[in-house]
């Protein structure tokens, strides 16, 4: 049975530098990005917060596909989240050049009545003291994932900690995985993160995929509640674990109780602003697991895939541009390609 599905995170305006041009001031951000990839599986309650500045065409745009804005509020005199970034090279990581957090900085989350028992929850990239006020409102989820990234690392480590045994999954890029997790290697990165909570961690690397590394028990997969290390310890206790040497001293989980699967990007010649590849591949994976109402492993690995796909549309144009005319249609048959290239 289909679930619901919520995301807060970051609306923007974004002005976006590739080497194949510019984009000033469209609209982006971490839950808008999320919202609109979703929604080719799914209908999203979108929450999130703009300033007097946000024109009602952009609201326009969301609600004309199934992203449900109710819990968008509008700051009277307040101004949207602004971000400017730029990309060189192989444009596998955006250089931050500007960030106006503006109404977004102080951003308290407030759902609608009827939304707290939503099954599925996305807390898209922001800070993690605004995604676990979201979590205080929501009553029993079925899944709940966070994505994070180095501001946050940086500047708000001990509530990212505290959110962790509060999360199923966690996302994030290899480089802030590294960053969390005080550890070079990957998978050991990874490994380290679940022992803070999480059931499972999706570690993206730009044009080289994602991985998948979930904790598991014999026959029963992702049977793990949340907040429960592989040794069946609650991690309740995590607020002692919130200085950065903490982490890097906790055991990390045992490697036979974790699946892994890895998931190449879909190839493409057609890059040209990579901006919201990632929020996207969470909107598509998530979109699709609250389609199926079901969190298993080869399910899990199944939405990842769509979550591949969808974000290699993404980046085929600047901003939203390329996910406005994409069609369902247009994913399932990259899909098909995507099955038929991992044939080893
Ligand atoms: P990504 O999917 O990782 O490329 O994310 C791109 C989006 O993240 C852009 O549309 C930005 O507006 C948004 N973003 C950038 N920095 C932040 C931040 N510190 N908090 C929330 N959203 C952000």
């Amino acid at each position: 049975m289909p679930h619901s599905l919520l995301v807060v995170g970051s609306i923007a305006f974004d002005t976006i530098r590739t080497p194949f041009g510019e984009a000033p001031e469209v609209l982006g951000g971490s839950a808008t990005y999320f919202s609109v990839a979703a929604s080719f599986f799914s209908p999203v309650r979108l929450v999130g917060v703009v300033g007097e500045d946000f024109p009602q065409e952009y609201i326009k745009v969301l609600a004309d596909r199934r992203i449900d804005t109710a819990g968008l509020q509008c700051v009277a005199g307040g101004r949207t989240f602004r971000w400017r970034g730029s990309y060189q090279g192989a444009m596998n990581e955006a250089t931050t050049e500007d960030v106006q957090l503006n109404v977004f900085g102080d951003f308290r989350p407030t759902l609608p009545g009827r939304w707290r028992g939503t099954k599925v929850v996305f807390l898209a990239n922001g800070s993690p003291v605004t995604q676990g006020a979201v979590l205080d409102q929501v009553t029993g989820p079925a899944l709940v994932v966070a994505d994070t990234m180095n501001l946050w690392i940086d500047t708000a480590r001990p509530a990212l900690i505290a959110l962790l045994a509060r999360v199923d999954g966690l996302v994030l890029n290899d480089g802030e995985a590294r960053m969390l997790a005080a550890e070079d290697n990957l998978l050991a990165a990874a490994h380290k993160v679940l022992g803070l909570g999480p059931r499972f961690v999706v570690i993206k690397k730009g044009e080289h995929g994602a991985i998948l590394v979930s904790r598991e028990v014999a026959g029963k997969p992702a049977a793990l509640p949340r907040g429960v290390s592989a040794a069946g310890v609650p991690l309740a206790a995590c607020s002692q674990c919130v200085t950065p040497g903490a982490l890097a001293d906790k055991p990390p989980v045992a490697p036979d109780t974790v699946r892994i699967a890895v998931l190449p990007a879909f190839p493409s010649t057609a890059v040209r602003d990579p901006t919201g590849a990632g929020d996207s591949f969470a909107g598509g994976a998530l979109g699709y697991l609250a389609g199926r109402g079901r969190y298993d492993f080869s399910t899990l690995v199944r939405a990842l895939a769509y979550g591949t796909v969808t974000a290699s549309f993404t980046i085929e144009d600047f901003g939203l541009r390329r996910l406005d005319r994409l069609t369902r249609t247009e994913i399932d048959a990259r899909l098909g390609q995507y099955r038929a290239m991992l044939k080893v």
